[in-house]
């Protein structure tokens, strides 16, 4: 760095050796009393050359009033990227007396590892580019087919809905089972709150029921107490990866002639039993975010094995327009419809759905050998009969979950605490049938990263000492 470190008073020539000789392209200006004055970049040095400037200008004539983005030694790495932009590329670090000690600039990899980013090393853009470059860029074309075709196939089901995502998936099930207002739906308290909200935007009433504490599951016990003579259907969601007791809760849907709606949005590939999940329910909604296990950016899909339900959700995905007579519409649908461009990264990424199952678990694997100390974090468990996979990597700490959090994104590394129960936050709290042991699990879960590529036993290395810092008396 201490070339690129330059006066103020210099002339062009020396700040065209400066920037040359920089690792990053530019140099820092500083003023004789050695304080950091301006982040000086080769975009500067042509302005100045354009507006016909010999190389014997001085710097300080034109250049005295600029001013730079600059940071204090010790700033949260965090903050840093934040103010990393187009126009600011590196900031400069100074100490309590203004003078430059080193510099911050965006390296993904070095500064931040994120809670779970897509893998797209396959062939995501070949597929990507093979559909733009066939005009076929809205929701019709070849990969939609193949994709839907597919992916149904892989949950072992006959027929496959996409949607635009994992949202209205929920919601375009519910509303071709028929349900709506008066109609009860049991959910779990410990989910995304898109499982909800679609039950609410279908104007059926919610009921949050508790969870499992071994697995984090919705609880059959619970849904045993909640059903009543309005419940309509149940919505088990493998949360983070886990199978719902699949076999307990289809029995009783059977029983009181309930629907089943699985949501899969973290578990594609999850078996319970030996059978996908996604095969078990009347319908089955998948999520294809871009943190989810398999990604199309935005997306999801309804898989089912009824083809009036594959119809019924395919004439409501299309504005309920008539399949024999455009532009006649029997009923009032939406416009839930995936485009050809997203369904070709999902071929892609659906190709590659084991590998990435396996680096997956690989990570975990590793968290797991690495961190094998209960006091300091709890992994998610792995129970007989059940196949979880790894969405995210999951564990519950015994204290300072938020500030071991807090701590973590000090080290760059990216962590999230579990969902808050449901029946926790006021607009979801007049659901609630039971949440006691989801609360308790709310508070203590934790999430961290699943994709690490780079220096993966020095990152969980790290996690370990922040956890033994924070758990341990
Ligand atoms: C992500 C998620 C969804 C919603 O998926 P989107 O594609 O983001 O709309 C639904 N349910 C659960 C459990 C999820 O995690």
């Amino acid at each position: 760095m201490k070339d690129s470190i330059i006066n103020i008073d210099s002339d062009l020539i020396a700040i065209i050796e400066a920037i040359n000789s920089a690792p990053a392209g530019i140099a820092f200006l500083v003023n004789s009393n050695n304080t950091f004055h301006s982040v000086f970049t080769d975009g500067d040095l042509r302005r100045m050359l354009l507006k016909e400037k010999k190389l014997s200008t001085k710097l300080s004539v034109e250049y005295h009033n600029k001013s730079s983005i600059t940071a204090k030694e010790g700033e949260d790495i965090f903050e840093l990227m934040n103010r990393i932009n187009v126009k600011v590329q590196i900031i400069p670090i100074l100490d309590d007396h203004g003078v430059l000690v080193d510099y911050f600039e965006y390296k993904h990899k070095t500064h931040f590892t994120p809670i779970a980013e897509p893998d797209l090393t396959g062939k995501e853009l070949e597929y990507l580019v093979d559909a733009f470059s066939s005009t076929w860029i809205s929701s019709r074309g070849a990969y939609i087919d193949k994709f839907e075709n597919e992916f149904a196939n892989y949950c072992e089901t006959t027929y496959g809905v996409s949607t635009s995502n994992g949202t209205v998936a929920i919601h375009l099930a519910l509303k071709a089972l028929g349900i709506g207002e008066g109609d009860e739906v049991i959910i779990p308290d410990l989910t995304f709150a898109a499982t909800i909200n679609a039950v609410l935007h279908a104007n059926a009433t919610p009921v949050i029921v508790d969870i499992k504490e071994d697995d984090w599951t919705i609880d059959s016990n619970e849904i045993k107490k909640a059903i009543s003579n309005k419940t309509k259907a149940i919505i088990p969601v493998h949360v983070y990866g886990q199978p719902c007791d699949m076999d307990i809760i289809m029995q009783l849907a059977k029983q009181h002639n309930l629907f089943v709606i699985e949501d899969c949005a973290e578990a594609h590939g999850a078996e319970f039993k030996g059978a996908k999940v996604g095969s078990f329910g009347d319908i089955s909604t998948f999520s294809f975010f871009a943190n989810k296990i398999i990604t199309t950016g935005e997306g999801g899909m309804c898989v089912t094995n009824n083809d009036q339900l594959n119809q019924r959700m395919r004439i409501l995905r299309d504005h309920g327009m008539s399949t024999t007579k455009k532009y006649w519409h029997d009923e009032v649908g939406y416009n839930y419809r995936m485009t050809n461009l997203q369904a070709a990264i999902g071929c892609a990424q659906l190709e590659r759905i084991s590998e990435i199952h396996q680096l997956n678990s690989g990570t975990e694997n590793n968290y797991r050998k690495l961190i094998n100390d209960k006091t300091l974090i709890n992994w998610q468990n792995n129970l007989e009969n059940k196949n979880k996979v790894t969405w995210l990597i999951c564990g519950t700490v015994d204290k300072n979950r938020d500030k071991i959090i807090e701590e973590l994104r000090k080290k760059g590394i990216d962590s999230r605490p579990f969902f808050f129960s449901l029946g926790d936050m006021p607009v979801y709290k007049p659901y609630l049938f039971s949440n006691k042991i989801s609360k308790k699990i709310a508070a203590k879960g934790i999430n961290l990263p699943v994709k690490m590529t780079e220096a993966i036993d020095e990152k969980i290395n790290t996690i370990k000492n922040i956890l033994k810092e924070n758990t341990l008396n």
